[in-house]
């Protein structure tokens, strides 16, 4: 095991600049899946035979040791499993705000524990007050659609009372965006559309589509999809009926314009089987899971070592020549998928692609 690298340490020096993670030597991109536990049984989880796996999470001790051994996070993910089933959960995200300022904080729930959320949310905010936290909450059609895709009756209403709670409460104020998510699938296709219309006019709420992933969900069913029919459900629903509500967003008209390119580069993966620029998993961004195994990204199972073996340093193995190698690998293959939080980043670190950017900022609809 070799020596920690060193860390970008610039907490100590004050707040961190708000573009100082693009020259940052380090991955500033984090998706943690604090637990491997979940309360549901989806029929598209595409972590479900890894949920199922024996394992032990990482102890908030642990999880002290591995945040003081990174530098500055811009934008910290917190999922699992069901992330709200670990009651210390304000705790692990205060541990990462404190030492790593981490700037925006997404936290994704299947939203069946309200009181919980808004408890969690509240603590969050007070914990962290240089914080942008958003909470997505996963709806993935009407109410009879997604209570069975989630096999779980109920579970659409306990869904609909979080995000109303979230939203509703005037204490959290403009740091908190509250969002719904969805999986698009064989089974909801139709619905999305419908579904964040009544978001938009009803609840105020932007509703973001994902294409469903991995190659083993439960249901293999679901993975029988039309990709040009998912690109129109995710033009119609991002450039059309998301745009005028995502204004607690900051800098949300580079973002709205950043999720433009995304979906361009979605567009020529799963039409065109081809990678638009290369991808800059584990160099700018990589996973966490819950017993601190370092991953590349959520899509390739690639398990580059676990913390517990190395000092509890995410960068000492990312680091690893056997890291290196894989990364490189993804460049040399033009590794290329849909997934859209990867996909951002590489938006983000890529300079090549600035002028599509601005273009789809000047003539985005910001009406
Ligand atoms: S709530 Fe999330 S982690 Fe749990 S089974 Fe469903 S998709 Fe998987
Ligand atoms: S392109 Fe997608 S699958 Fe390939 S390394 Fe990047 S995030 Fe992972």
């Amino acid at each position: 095991m070799g020596q920690d690298p060193k860390p970008d340490r610039q907490k100590g020096e004050g707040m961190t600049g708000p573009f100082n993670f693009l020259i940052s030597r380090h991955p500033v991109y984090l998706i943690y899946w604090v637990t491997r536990a979940c309360n549901f049984s989806c029929s598209h989880c595409f972590n479900h035979q890894r949920n199922n796996r024996p394992g032990t999470d990482l102890t908030l001790p642990e999880i002290r040791r591995v945040s003081a051994n990174m530098g500055h996070i811009k934008y910290l993910t917190l999922a699992g499993g069901e992330p709200l089933l670990r009651e210390d959960l304000p705790d692990i995200a205060s541990i990462f705000c404190t030492n790593n300022d981490v700037h925006m904080l997404n936290l994704v729930t299947n939203g069946w524990y309200s009181e919980a959320a808004e408890k969690v949310v509240s603590d969050i905010l007070k914990h962290c007050p240089d914080v942008h936290l958003s909470v997505g909450v996963s709806v993935d059609g009407p109410e009879q659609v997604h209570d069975r895709l989630r096999s779980k009756p109920g579970s659409y209403a306990r869904a609909m009372e979080t995000l109303r709670r979230l939203k509703g409460n005037p204490q959290f104020g403009k740091r908190l965006t509250v969002a719904a998510c969805g999986t698009y699938n064989h089974d909801n296709a139709d619905c999305l559309v419908d579904l964040a219309r009544h978001f938009q006019e009803n609840m105020g709420i932007p509703y973001y589509a994902g294409l469903i992933r991995g190659t083993s969900v439960p249901d293999m069913n679901l993975l029988d999809i039309d990709s040009h029919h998912f690109l129109r459900t995710v033009d119609t629903i991002g450039f059309g009926i998301n745009t005028r509500l995502v204004s607690e967003y900051p800098f949300k008209h580079a973002r709205v314009a950043v999720d433009r390119v995304v979906t361009h580069i979605i567009r020529e993966s799963l039409v065109r089987k081809k990678a638009v620029v290369s991808c800059k998993a584990g160099k700018k961004g990589f996973v966490l899971t819950s017993d601190g195994n370092v991953l590349l990204c959520e899509i390739l199972n690639t398990v580059l070592g676990n913390v517990r073996d190395h000092g509890y340093s995410p960068y000492a193995i990312l680091d690893r020549s056997i890291s290196r190698k894989a990364m490189e690998d993804i460049v040399k293959t033009r590794c290329h998928c849909t997934w859209e939080c990867f996909q951002r980043l590489n938006v983000v670190f890529s300079p090549s692609l600035y002028p599509k950017v601005l273009k789809a900022m000047i003539f985005a609809d910001q009406r």
